[in-house]
């Protein structure tokens, strides 16, 4: 066993046993946990120092956003979706404001919302003027029969519903902006695709929520890959690939989207815990460390269990990424310095 694994695994004992203190002294009650990414594209090099206080800030806003609500007793869903808004708002994440832009130079947005508990789930793709496509999402998922709506009725239903619009202008990062100019350079110089590098900025957010109930939550949120066109969809709103929850078990994904819509990667690794008798950490590490670098892709994940254990597998340089437990201390890492690698 590499130190690395044993450092998760004593981190998840501690963890463990923190919560089951908890846990016993209110019978019923379960610890709440919250977990969050920013996204698995993040580079060292590349990285300021700057850039990596703003992303660490905007990680912690986000964690105590979504663990007020669950101090507060309230669902695991609303925790999932306050803290991904706030992921949304900040400029850092290819998500909300921050996202990438596609070959025709717009930001095109998808989400994706699922409650363990109940198995319902709410998605969209392809909006340009939602401001918080997590929002959206959940209003598809509780307010309509259906599970995921794009593009124009997708809009049309946020319309409808009081969803925040704005000027699809309000996406626009010049950071963003130059990715797309490299990118669009490197593809005119021949470059297959493969090898480009700037089309990879995996910045999507995601966050898994487990509430007093005891009931897990999951949401993803993207501008999806830089130069992306078509219409291009990635697994972020896609149930099963990019995200998934169930009464066990909750992931989040990041990374090289057709890999995850291949290995179906979220419901895998919650399949392999339910199904196979895997940890949670095995089977998220199998999953995202293994089969889909097996298959050409790469990226990350973050999964949660309703005992409170959670991973962090990513097999990129970094991950934006953090957990907060009963404490409401905030923790982030985004190297091989902090959590669960
Ligand atoms: N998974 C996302 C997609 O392929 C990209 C990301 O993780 O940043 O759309």
């Amino acid at each position: 066993m590499t130190s690395s694994r044993l450092r998760i695994l004593s981190l998840l004992s501690c963890l463990t046993l923190s919560l089951s203190a908890g846990t016993a002294a209110a019978a019923t009650a379960k610890t709440p946990v919250l977990v969050i990414h920013g996204g698995a594209g993040v580079n060292r090099a590349s990285l300021s120092a700057q850039d990596e206080a703003e992303a660490r800030a905007a990680l912690e806003r986000a964690l105590h956003a979504g663990h007020q609500v669950l101090a507060a007793g309230r669902p695991a869903l609303d925790a999932v979706a306050a803290a991904i808004s706030v992921m949304e708002d900040a400029p850092q994440f290819n998500a909300g404001r921050g996202a990438v832009f596609t070959h025709d130079g717009r930001n095109e947005l998808d989400a994706s919302i699922m409650d363990g508990a109940s198995g319902r789930a709410g998605a969209v793709a392809g909006v340009h003027r939602v401001k918080n496509p997590i929002q959206l999402a959940r209003a598809v998922m509780e307010k309509s029969r259906h599970v995921m709506l794009v593009g124009d009725g997708a809009e049309a239903f946020a319309q409808e519903q009081g969803v925040t619009l704005v000027d699809p202008s309000y996406f626009r990062t010049d950071k963003r902006w130059q990715q797309l100019q490299k990118a669009l350079k490197e593809e005119a110089g021949g470059q297959a695709h493969a090898d480009i590098e700037t089309a990879r900025h995996f910045g999507t957010v995601g966050a898994l929520a487990l509430d007093a109930q005891g009931h897990l939550a999951a949401g993803t949120s993207t501008g999806g890959m830089t130069n992306k066109r078509y219409g291009r969809v990635g697994d972020s709103p896609i149930i099963g690939a990019g995200t998934y929850a169930n009464d066990q078990c909750a992931v989040s994904g990041t990374g090289w989207g057709e890999y995850y819509i291949r290995a179906v990667a979220a419901y895998d690794i919650c399949a392999r815990v339910k199904y196979a008798g895997q940890s949670l950490q095995q089977a998220a590490e199998e999953v995202i460390d293994r089969q889909i670098p097996a298959a050409g892709g790469d990226g990350g994940a973050i999964a949660l269990a309703a005992d409170g254990s959670m991973a962090f597998p990513f097999n990129t340089d970094g991950m934006y990424r953090g957990w907060i437990g009963a404490d409401g201390v905030a923790h982030v890492a985004i190297f091989r310095d902090g959590i669960g690698e």
